[in-house]
């Protein structure tokens, strides 16, 4: 297993707090034998609660959007990587594709959003994926360059180098209709080298996992493509065993 290995968990808009507390006793009980590094995405309102249980562990607590901005104001709804950080999370997705789709986020929102993060001592899991109607027409690796180059132009070296970044289709996420392993490894040596454009160290450290309806039973194909550090999941991570099972596939 590299040092690039990683699994995180993308809750989305679910879960209360007796569900954080049984996850958490379970995950917990099942992380012995899981070696990759392991964090998990939830609600704001439930972050504190999850660090509190996760105290201990080696099992890192994130949010799943921060604030563009950073210091204290009138952003009403808004949470800060600050208050992220304070409640003891240390990771938070960015850009997730929902977010994207849903609420307007730009490329230059998603980079803003990235730094923000960094700034607060947050590590972001940028997230970056084509649509159905991208792939059908042939334009994956020109999106991809889109959205990744945004956040190679708008971050410095050092705070890329605090970044995962997560190959997301669009197609695939809550589809239960994975990237086959070829596709995966494909685009995530595609990614890896336009990071390298940038920086070879970069490109050699930096985890890239995939997302888009991993389960148990995909994990380990999935999984063995070179280029793929781990996977951010979904569905599959609401239930401690399958997501431990998931990142126990991780070589
Ligand atoms: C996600 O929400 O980022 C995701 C990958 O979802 P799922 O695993 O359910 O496809």
């Amino acid at each position: 297993m590299t040092d690039r290995a990683f699994v995180a968990g993308n809750w989305k808009m679910n879960g209360s707090l007796s569900d954080i507390d049984t996850f958490s006793n379970a995950l917990t009980a099942r992380a012995a034998d899981i070696s990759c590094g392991l964090a998990v995405c939830v609600p704001f309102v439930y972050v504190a609660r999850l660090a509190e249980r996760l105290k201990g562990s080696d099992i890192a607590t994130g949010g799943q959007d921060v604030a563009t901005e950073i210091e204290p104001g009138a952003f009403t709804g808004e949470v800060s990587g600050t208050m992220l950080a304070d409640c003891g999370a240390t990771f938070t997705v960015v850009g997730h594709s929902e977010r994207r789709a849903m609420y307007g986020e730009t490329d230059d929102i998603v980079v803003a959003k990235t730094r923000a993060a960094i700034a607060c001592g947050i590590q972001p899991i940028v997230c970056v994926g084509e649509t159905l109607e991208e792939r059908e027409a042939d334009t994956v690796e020109t999106v991809l360059k889109r959205q990744l180059g945004a956040v190679l132009d708008g971050c410095s070296d050092e705070e890329l180098g605090r970044i995962v970044l997560a190959y997301e289709p669009v197609w695939a996420i809550g589809t239960g209709r994975s990237a086959t392993p070829e596709q995966a490894q494909e685009i995530h040596a595609f990614l890896r080298s336009q990071i390298a454009e940038r920086s070879d160290t970069l490109s050699r450290s930096l985890s890239i996992v995939y997302g888009g309806s991993v389960k148990p039973d995909n994990a380990e194909a999935i999984f063995a493509g070179d280029d793929v550090d781990g996977a951010l999941v979904g569905g599959a991570s609401l239930k401690a065993d399958s997501f431990a099972d998931i990142a126990r596939a991780m070589p």
